[in-house]
């Protein structure tokens, strides 16, 4: 890359999953990298392998707080993603989302860098219309135990698109669907990390309900090409645009695909639903593919195998990993 091309780039939330995936592609391209984080479902371990590159720093910052920096693009990922997590502390999840964003919408205000907020199909909510395109308004209710997440990522896009209206930030939504992949934490309470776990332990695989609400599972590698692509668009694009894989399956679905892959010898065992969890997920994706030419790649088979993988490994290198 020449010199004149290289961006100066921050990635709030780059020691979780996703944004461990998406600093490392960024420094691939060339690119100078910031990651601010506060560890709070991050860790270094996800970033051991850039921790002593040239052009990674990575800093201790919790984006609730003002940041001063000087950079070209700024990627807002950080908000725990996992219901588990996020309803941990459910007020602090509520001023991630809108304090943090605030606080890096006046960064990009000062220094007129771009930004891009990673939104969620959670603002969809239990969505009455399927599949979910950009143009529905949403189900969520403003006082259920997801709405600390679900409401905090709603405020986040308002405050995008004034920013953009008000003071011309170039500004830009993605609202990302399901996504797995190697770094998802083990003990996060998502489904695919839970079925996962679960198998390799031969322990009975949590379904939820009756395993018959979908979702929809993006690979991680697609999902950071989504967030590159949106970022790199011109001034005037700013979205919302859905980023998610369009292949759609219950859990129930999940769970045989994840026993017959682990070929584990796991049954399925059923538990309580949790309240508000949406009945039907799947992105329409006709916006992203027309705007950024980007569709996912990697099906869900091949994507779960090599998700399975790098947990075999982790519980190689940990074996405490095994006990429940
Ligand atoms: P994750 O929990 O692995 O990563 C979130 C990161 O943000 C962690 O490193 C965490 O320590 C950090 N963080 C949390 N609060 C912070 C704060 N106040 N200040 C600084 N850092 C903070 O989750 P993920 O799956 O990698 O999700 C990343 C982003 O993508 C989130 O904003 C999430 O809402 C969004 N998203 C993810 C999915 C998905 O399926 N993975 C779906 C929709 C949206
Ligand atoms: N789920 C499940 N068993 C688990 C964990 C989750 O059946 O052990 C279900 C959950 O009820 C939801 C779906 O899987 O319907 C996806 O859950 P996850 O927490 O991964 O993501 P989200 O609900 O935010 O889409």
């Amino acid at each position: 890359m020449k010199a004149a091309d290289r961006k100066r780039i921050l990635v709030t939330g780059g020691a979780g999953f996703l944004g461990s995936h998406l600093c490392e592609a960024l420094l691939r391209q060339g690119h100078e990298l910031l990651c601010a984080d506060n560890f709070l479902t991050g860790s270094r371990r996800n970033l051991l392998s850039l921790l002593r590159h040239p052009r990674f720093r990575l800093m201790r910052h919790d984006v609730t707080q003002p940041l001063e920096v000087d950079v070209d693009e700024i990627y807002n990922l950080a908000c725990p993603a996992s219901p588990v997590h996020y309803q941990q502390d459910p007020v602090r999840t509520t001023r991630t989302s809108v304090l943090g964003t605030l606080n890096l919408l006046e960064l990009a205000r000062r220094s007129g860098a771009r930004l891009l907020q990673a939104s969620t199909s959670e603002v969809y909510g239990d969505p009455l219309q399927h599949p979910q395109t950009e143009s529905y308004w949403g189900n969520v209710n403003p006082v259920g135990v997801r709405a600390c997440y679900d409401e905090g990522k709603r405020c986040a896009e308002t405050l995008c698109m004034d920013y953009r209206r008000q003071y011309g930030v170039d500004a830009k939504l993605v609202r990302i669907f399901n996504t797995y992949g190697p770094r998802m934490q083990a003990d996060d309470g998502r489904v695919v990390s839970n079925f996962v776990m679960q198998a390799l332990r031969g322990a009975p695989l949590t379904v939820y309900g009756d395993g018959m609400q979908t979702r929809s599972f993006c690979y991680v590698e697609d999902m950071v090409r989504g967030l590159v692509a949106m970022m790199g668009t011109p001034a005037g694009t700013g979205g919302p645009v859905n980023l998610g894989n369009p292949n759609e399956c219950t859990m129930l679905e999940l769970a045989q695909q994840v026993i017959h892959l682990c070929d584990s010898v796991s049954s399925v065992e059923h538990r309580p639903l949790p309240s508000d969890d949406p009945a039907r997920r799947r992105p329409d994706i006709g916006l992203a593919r027309q705007l950024l030419g980007w569709a996912p790649e990697v099906p869900l088979e091949a994507g779960l195998q090599r998700t399975i993988g790098w947990f075999r490994q982790q519980w190689r290198a940990a074996p405490a990993l095994a006990a429940e």
